[in-house]
């Protein structure tokens, strides 16, 4: 076994080696640009391109001219957001979203504060859902978008996307949901669960980084974004700049991957991930697991313990690759917005650790993980009984 170990596939994935297999022609041989439409180079790119283009939208159920390609689910989530916010500008300027988005939808959703929209920020309950009703009562009269993320990056939750659907197409409001963490991971299906907008990213499903998809829905309604890189006219207009082959070739492989293996890789981590939360919580005393019990991804693990600061745990633990419950960026300190939504005190929030299992996870390592987290657990807790007095 290799240490360290990794557990933060929430962060980002290997890239799969028949992903990489599949995208080095594409570097050496078939460099073209996919735009060059006068000879053989470019003609093999873009069949390439829409090759993937094909393999992308099968994964979600779209038609293969709904997927544009952006560098990532950051900038498709901007496109999805401000795109619309632009184009609907006619009809409202209010947009409704959860409390436990990812930070793309957060600080896109304040920066169109800055330009004159309004915003609901429905909150959740304690396991992370968000109530469609409650979607349902906060869509007013001038509301032009609702953008409420498919599966939650730190605890996992799964939303009820079928149900906020639904009630986006009853108000006639158009229905955004970053599914990053969801694609390639659960079955999607843009047109039987009502969404009009989809984000995903291929570094979250062992494609490289820096490639990702916004979907756009072209029928029942048709739905429009307001290009936000302006230049060569790429993608139908929507995203102007030489298309990254390489990278898109590598992202349709994944997707292609994913829908063969999805179910089977899904099994099997629900099963190692159950098996290291229980060794945890059954081996440590004042644990707790945050997020759904059920509607959760079958990867994802997050447990409080309390008692135990989450940075200190991760000092000592430098042979297991996890994160804490604090923002993503180890830039800002903050409390994760996300626990505190659920309604974990900030001393909670700061005792979690995110566990991301992965296609690459064995048996051997969530067992080494298991020994070492319940090892390091019992000696930082005793360092801290034995601080503590000290302190008082
Ligand atoms: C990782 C992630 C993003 C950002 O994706 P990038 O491709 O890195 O820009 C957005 N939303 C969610 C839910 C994520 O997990």
């Amino acid at each position: 076994m290799k240490l360290p170990v990794y557990l933060d596939n929430h962060a980002t994935t290997k890239v799969d080696p028949r992903v990489v297999d599949t995208m080095l022609p594409y570097f050496s041989e078939n460099y073209g640009n996919a735009a060059s439409k006068q000879h053989e180079f470019g003609w093999r790119a873009e069949a390439a391109v829409e090759k993937a283009r094909a393999q992308v939208a099968a994964l979600v159920g779209a038609l293969p001219e709904e997927i544009v390609f952006v560098s990532g689910a950051t900038e498709s989530v901007n496109l999805a957001l401000k795109g619309v916010a632009e184009a609907y500008a006619f009809k409202g300027n209010h947009i409704v979203t959860a409390k436990t988005e990812h930070r793309a939808v957060l600080d896109t959703c304040s920066r169109l504060e800055k330009y004159g929209f309004a915003v609901t920020y429905v909150p959740v309950d304690n396991h992370g859902t968000v109530s469609p009703d409650e979607i349902r009562k906060a869509i007013e009269e001038k509301t032009v978008l609702v953008s409420v993320m498919f599966a939650n990056n730190e605890i996992g939750t799964i939303a009820p996307v079928q149900e906020i659907g639904a009630r986006c197409r009853e108000a006639g409001v158009i229905f955004h949901t970053d599914a990053t963490q969801a694609v390639g991971k659960i079955p999607i299906d843009v047109t039987k669960m009502g969404v009009d907008l989809l984000s995903c990213s291929a570094h979250k499903m062992y494609g490289p980084k820096g490639i990702g998809a916004l979907y756009v829905r072209k029928h029942g309604p048709r739905v429009r974004v307001m290009s936000q890189m302006d230049g060569g006219g790429h993608e139908r207009g929507i995203r102007s700049g030489t298309l990254n082959v390489p990278a898109i070739v590598g992202f349709g492989k994944a997707a292609e991957i994913a829908m063969e293996e999805m179910a089977s890789d899904g099994k099997r981590l629900a099963i190692l991930r159950d098996k290291l939360v229980d060794g945890i919580t059954a081996a440590i005393e004042s644990t707790s697991v945050n997020g759904h019990p059920i509607l959760r991804l079958s990867h994802n693990a997050n447990i409080t313990f309390s008692g135990v600061r989450a940075d200190e745990l991760m000092m000592q633990m430098k042979d297991i690759a996890v994160s804490s419950g604090s923002a993503c960026s180890s830039a800002s300190p903050e409390p994760s917005h996300v626990l505190r939504a659920i309604g974990l005190q900030d001393r909670d929030v700061l005792a979690s650790l995110r566990f991301g299992l992965g296609r690459f996870t064995t048996e051997a390592e969530i067992e080494y993980a298991i020994t070492r987290i319940v090892e390091i657990v019992q000696v930082v807790r005793k360092g801290t009984q034995q601080y503590q007095p000290a302190q008082i």
